[in-house]
């Protein structure tokens, strides 16, 4: 049985990814964190009591900023393979929040990767680098183009990408970078564009809200189907030889653009609703990204199936069930999760 570790696995992608290492067999570890309140909403469905003979997923404390606890966590699991997906990962807190993200986004890299190589494991990993890295080089871009970031995320996720390529040079671990575009789903963060919009669609729709107030409506982005993009974070790592890929729909969409879908798809006008704020702007804006995965289709097989329209039918669909079962759009979670209750 193969074993991995996920960091941020109680993020969008961590869920995701933690059902498909599970699904394909795998011994899942978790990296979570301490939190006053619960975090682990998103995983709260496959998580089984780890007394059961079958249990499979096994959750740990631990926290990017805490190096000495990520090496005596991997010398303890020693796993095949590693995916970091921790991170700050809003763009716009990242210009309240610098220094964290720079910790977190940024060095919190370098200690789970200084972690395996303390550790001595020989062990596949997983960065997840973003398109963001990109920023102001105009797209389409792909594996080639220049990075120009214009948030701190951006250049944190820069110092990431180059720590995950150097560290395979220098060392010869397989390390890999999978440089993913925006990727969305119902269980996106609430403040992400996508989220945000499809949320309020269900509010206005339910008559609980009216409007909402927005930012930039003219940033471009490729925003495909969270589910399909962490097969792709697997594959990367199935290859004989580590490389990095783009994964990304190569679609063209603009936030009104999202925003004309998902209200039409509910039967409503975007112009009644939407209110500008400028406190949604982020003081560098990252005009256009626009992904060209033609490398991973060719050395992965891996293409995107669901593309923007449809992803925001999907969201407002799941976002609309989820307020008439007044619940969270992956329902079928246990009202008080077990493990955290024996501890
Ligand atoms: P989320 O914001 O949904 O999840 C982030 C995860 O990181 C959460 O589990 C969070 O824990 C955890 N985390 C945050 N800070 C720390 C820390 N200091 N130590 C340990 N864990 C921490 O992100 P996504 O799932 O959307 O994205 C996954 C990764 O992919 C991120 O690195 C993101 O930057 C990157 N990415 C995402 C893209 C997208 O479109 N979704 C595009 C390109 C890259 P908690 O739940 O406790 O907050
Ligand atoms: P990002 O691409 O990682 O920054 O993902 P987001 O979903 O946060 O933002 C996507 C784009 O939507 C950016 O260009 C934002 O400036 C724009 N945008 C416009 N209004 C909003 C808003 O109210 N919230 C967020 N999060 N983004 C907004």
């Amino acid at each position: 049985m193969k074993r991995a570790l996920i960091t941020g696995i109680t993020g969008q992608d961590g869920s995701y990814l933690a059902e498909l290492l599970l699904s394909k067999g795998y011994e899942v570890h978790g990296l979570i964190r301490r939190s006053s309140t619960f975090n682990t909403s998103r995983i709260n469905h496959i998580y089984v009591d780890p007394h059961h003979v079958d249990a499979r997923l096994f959750l740990h404390y631990g926290d990017l900023s805490d190096g000495a606890r990520l090496v005596t966590l991997l010398a303890q699991i020693k796993p095949d393979e590693v995916y970091n997906l921790a991170a700050q990962s809003h763009v716009r807190v990242s210009f309240d929040e610098p220094e964290h993200t720079g910790n977190t986004t940024g060095v919190g890299s370098i200690r789970l990767l200084e972690a395996v190589r303390m550790a001595g494991l020989d062990c596949r990993f997983y960065q997840a680098s973003s398109s963001e890295m990109f920023g102001a080089t105009p797209p389409p871009q792909n594996e080639e183009t220049p990075f120009y970031p214009r948030s701190p995320y951006g250049a944190a996720k820069v110092y990431s990408y180059w720590i995950t390529k150097n560290y395979r040079e220098a060392y010869g671990i397989f390390a890999v970078n999978g440089i993913l575009f925006n990727h969305e789903s119902p269980r996106r963060g609430e403040t992400f564009v996508t989220r945000k919009i499809t949320r309020a669609v269900a509010r206005i729709k339910a008559g609980i809200e009216d409007h909402l107030y927005m930012g930039n409506l003219d940033a471009i982005r490729d925003w495909g189907y969270a589910p399909e993009y962490v097969e792709g974070m697997w594959r990367m790592l199935q290859v004989d030889e580590p490389e990095d890929f783009v994964l990304a729909t190569g679609g063209n969409y603009s936030v009104r653009d999202f925003l004309t879908v998902a209200f039409e798809h509910a039967g409503l006008n975007w112009e009644d609703h939407v209110r500008f704020d400028e406190r949604y702007l982020r003081p560098t804006e990252v005009d256009a990204l626009i992904g060209d995965p033609s490398h991973a289709e060719r050395k992965l097989g891996w293409k995107a199936g669901v593309h923007t329209p449809e992803l925001a039918r999907i969201m407002v669909d799941a976002d609309i069930e989820a307020l008439e079962h007044e619940g969270r759009p992956w329902i079928d979670t246990p009202a008080l999760p077990d493990w955290l209750a024996t501890r």
